[in-house]
């Protein structure tokens, strides 16, 4: 049952009840032991594979964009006239995305996207990076594709009911970044999160709802997948010329629309393919809007006052204590009390913080990652959000959910 939550560290020997392992000793002598030890036992401890060094935390910089936004070329979508794809990319400029990934369903089209939202005219910028990409929308739930390229969508579309195994093969084959939506709900991600790189922990402005989304994650997280954490608006509807002439529907987007929430990435340069590899690599973090503050976390290994790991690194525990930074960078609300709430190894919530003000808003904490085990940690920010004006609404069902990280792993295994 993946909603039970785990008080426990995992363990690269697997999950060995303690009451059955000291059952079967007392009854059959050192079997138990011996057969631990078989070289067939899967579950026999392993070492893990080499962990190559973090790349640069300073030779890079931070991007925003939205990974999930809907223009006409979905038919969900056409009840806004609106929506075009030249006012969504005009708007998502307007409001300084460095990068957008327009996720039309391809079940609309037949898995055609090649020749509807990548045939758009309109489907060009000069200063926005546009992921080609698509909602992959099948039977058994939904998922982005993200890529810096092209790539055979069709192919992916006409697979989507076959076993997840031959699915994951014409994945590898396509190379493109798959990442599962919504992971709650009603056209939740019912694949194995095996063949995902990321998980959409972050689906609109709707923050209450993406809790139990958080806790798949952490269950992901907690069995050894390094899988990334992202956010997408979903947005589905545009903003009309004359708002006197506002349909229902149209007004959607007062409270949610392109940026909520809008999600940040570490790039080495202005390209598609940074921003897909920053995803991949999980160097990202999540903000309630495009206008709010950027979360920060970061970690000194060696107590020498410089950070030598940022979210999404992964390393080998030295067993020595490691020092934690969280910092809130960017638009904050003047006066306003922000808390850090800290979760390791599962989504209980294992440490509060607040935030202080001195060369930013920012908070630290020691901690020692288990020399043995696998240890990872995530933050989570909140406070006052910060106004967004176009999308007036959108405050509200964020709540006080600022943003939030991706996790520093100690111990992963990079061959998992
Ligand atoms: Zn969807
Ligand atoms: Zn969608």
């Amino acid at each position: 049952m993946f909603l039970t939550k785990k008080g426990t560290a995992p363990s690269f020997t697997g999950m060995v009840c303690a009451g059955v392992f000291v059952g079967a000793a007392f009854f059959t002598g050192n079997d138990a032991f011996a057969q631990r030890d078989r070289k067939d036992n899967p579950y026999t401890k392993k070492e893990i594979g080499t962990i190559a060094p973090p790349a640069s935390l300073s030779q890079g910089f931070w991007l925003k964009g939205d990974l999930h936004v809907h223009t006409v070329h979905s038919t969900d979508s056409r009840d806004s006239v609106t929506n075009t794809m030249k006012k969504t990319l005009g708007y998502a400029r307007s409001v300084g995305m460095g990068f957008i990934a327009i996720t039309d369903h391809d079940n609309h089209v037949r898995g055609d996207i090649a020749h509807n939202t990548w045939a758009d005219p309109d489907f060009k910028s000069d200063s926005l990076i546009l992921l080609y990409g698509a909602e992959w929308t099948t039977t058994r739930g939904h998922g982005n594709v993200f890529a810096a390229k092209p790539y055979n969508h069709q192919k992916l579309y006409d697979v989507r009911d076959q076993r997840d195994v031959l699915i994951g093969s014409v994945k590898k084959e396509l190379g493109v970044h798959l990442s599962a939506n919504h992971p709650i709900g009603k056209d939740h991600f019912g694949f194995s999160y095996d063949m995902v790189n990321s998980i959409e922990v972050w689906n609109s402005a709707v923050w209450p709802k993406n809790v139990e989304a958080i806790m798949i994650w952490d269950d992901m997280l907690s069995s050894g997948r390094k899988l990334t954490g992202r956010g997408g608006s979903d947005t589905h509807r545009g903003f009309s010329d004359n708002p006197a002439e506002d349909t229902p529907e149209n007004k959607r987007v007062r409270y949610n629309y392109i940026g909520t929430p809008t999600t940040w990435v570490f790039v080495k340069e202005r390209t598609g393919q940074a921003v897909v590899d920053a995803l991949t690599n999980g160097r990202v973090s999540v903000s309630s809007n495009p206008y709010g503050p950027r979360v920060e976390f970061s970690a000194d290994l060696d107590n020498d006052g410089k950070m030598d790991l940022m979210m999404g690194d992964n390393t080998k525990s030295t067993g020595k204590p490691v020092k934690f930074r969280v910092q809130l960078a960017g638009n904050t609300v003047p006066g306003g009390k922000y808390k850090v709430n800290v979760f390791k190894n599962s989504s209980n919530l294992w440490k509060s913080l607040d935030l202080t003000d001195g060369n930013g808003l920012f908070a630290e904490f020691t901690d020692m990652p288990s020399d043995e085990n696998r240890t990872y940690y995530r933050v989570t920010i909140e406070g006052p959000v910060t106004p967004y004006p176009q999308v007036s609404e959108s405050m509200k069902l964020s709540g006080n959910m600022v943003g939030l990280s991706n996790p520093i792993f100690f111990n992963f295994d990079p061959n998992f």
